[in-house]
């Protein structure tokens, strides 16, 4: 969990700063693209990230990593809220209980029928499905199919062309089979249109339903805002759920819908099985989006903005095997003004994440840095003439032990070592590429 991820990271560390216009600027233009690529509606985007910046602003950095890091988290806290904040549950009133499911034709009405009957059928109740759209044979048979699968009863009549007249034989049908929850299944068009637009309206009003969901392919993505806001205007639904929201599509759609129509989202259907139906976590949700966009990618570049000359001159550094203690010592004097470790070593181009697999906690910052003041600057650019009785020295000038230097030169060593491999295998790259 992405969310919790961060917490942790913020707990273990101790940065400072303020968050200025000017540290904001580019995050904020990232994180703003992050959730564009996540689908979210353009103007959404905008206005959330306006948002955002405005909370952020002047916000003390006393415990993050750096002031990119801590609008990441910020975000992702304000996307939590913008999209509800906690779970909201489906309501079941009445005897029976009547859902009617509206969307456009393909968003998945009829499958998520099927899944919200064999999900309230595992919560015990007796489930009554209905057949309401009368416009396509197929559409029945399909319910039929879902039905029998989940091994719930489907009320329809293949004959009768009014919906309203369907759903509401359904209820009698329902109340003398003891069925309390009734899902009603009904027709929807391509696109917003008058004629379907007035037939679930008339089913509303007739059937005064508990729960009207307005069901959504969360693959539309930017289009799906427009669908939701007609529906709506409508209908006055009560939630939403989203569709097809397996495999790798974004999620984006749920912050735009919850933003444009103020409704919650209750379900998400996660694919063609009739298991995969979850109820909506806003939190999870905001860790989606906010993945999607690739956050570390995101706090990597933040990172890289604020001192890009350094890195420049670090890369070309390790690039030519020159990576010594005086430039480990300028990386501790930056994680001392700006937080973690790993983080930084991992900002340098090309070490990415290869370099956070190496184990030096934050704690092992002073004992590191009085070693290293300890060397003299022949030993800092040459670490291998570092024999036993300058060990000894630097152990007793740095208040460290023998043991602790050799730690640190076999950590050096080995993080030498890395950057030597990744250079080949960069200088392979070239060269191959150079061939072709
Ligand atoms: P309806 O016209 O609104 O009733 O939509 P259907 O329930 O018939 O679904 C349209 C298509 O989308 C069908 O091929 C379904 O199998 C598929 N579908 C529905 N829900 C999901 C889902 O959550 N994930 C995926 N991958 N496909 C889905
Ligand atoms: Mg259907």
């Amino acid at each position: 969990n992405l969310s919790l991820k961060l917490d942790k990271a913020f707990q273990n560390l101790k940065g400072q700063g303020r968050i200025t216009e000017i540290n904001v600027a580019t995050t904020i233009k990232e994180i703003r693209k992050a959730l564009i690529d996540a689908d979210v509606n353009y103007k959404v985007a905008k206005e959330v990230t306006d948002e955002i910046k405005e909370k952020a602003l002047g916000e003390d950095v006393l415990t993050a990593i750096s002031p990119g890091q801590l609008l990441i988290k910020i975000t992702n806290d304000e996307l939590t809220a913008l999209m509800g904040g906690k779970s909201e549950d489906i309501v079941i009133e009445g005897n029976p209980s009547i859902i009617l499911i509206a969307g456009l034709q393909g968003s998945g009405k009829t499958t998520f029928s099927g899944k919200l009957a064999s999900y309230l059928k595992k919560q015990g109740r007796s489930v009554l499905l209905t057949a309401c759209d009368i416009y396509r044979p197929a559409a029945i048979d399909q319910l039929k199919v879902l039905g029998e699968q989940v091994g719930v009863d489907v009320y329809a009549e293949p004959e009768n062309k009014d919906a309203v007249k369907i759903a509401s034989a359904a209820i009698e049908y329902a109340k003398k089979n003891n069925h309390r929850v009734v899902i009603v299944d009904t027709a929807g068009r391509l696109a917003v249109d008058e004629e379907m637009m007035n037939e679930i309206a008339r089913l509303k009003d007739a059937l005064k339903p508990a729960e009207t969901l307005f069901v959504v392919d969360s693959m539309t993505g930017q289009d799906a805002v427009n669908t939701a806001k007609a529906f709506n205007d409508r209908l006055n639904f009560n939630g939403v759920v989203l569709t097809k929201l397996d495999g790798d599509t974004r999620g984006g759609a749920a912050l735009s819908i919850r933003r444009v129509v103020d409704k919650p989202i209750k379900f998400v259907s996660t694919g063609e099985k009739m298991e995969a139906i979850d109820r909506f976590y806003p939190d999870r949700m905001a860790s989606r989006i906010l993945g999607m966009g690739d956050v570390v990618t995101l706090v990597e570049k933040a990172q890289q903005a604020f001192d890009e000359e350094e890195a420049k001159r670090l890369s070309k550094k390790i690039r030519k095997n020159q990576f010594d203690f005086n430039d480990f010592l300028s990386q501790l004097e930056q994680v001392k003004k700006m937080g973690n470790m790993k983080d930084l070593l991992g900002m340098i181009p090309g070490m990415g994440k290869a370099m956070k697999e190496i184990d030096i906690d934050d704690n092992s910052f002073k004992p590191i840095e009085a070693i290293i003041r300890s060397m003299t600057n022949q030993e800092r650019e040459n670490p291998d003439m570092i024999n036993a009785s300058r060990k000894n020295r630097i152990a007793v000038g740095s208040g460290t032990s023998v043991p602790q230097v050799n730690q640190l030169l076999k950590q050096f060593g080995e993080m030498r070592k890395m950057m030597k491999t990744m250079n080949k295998m960069g200088g392979g790259k070239r060269a191959l590429s150079a061939l072709n």
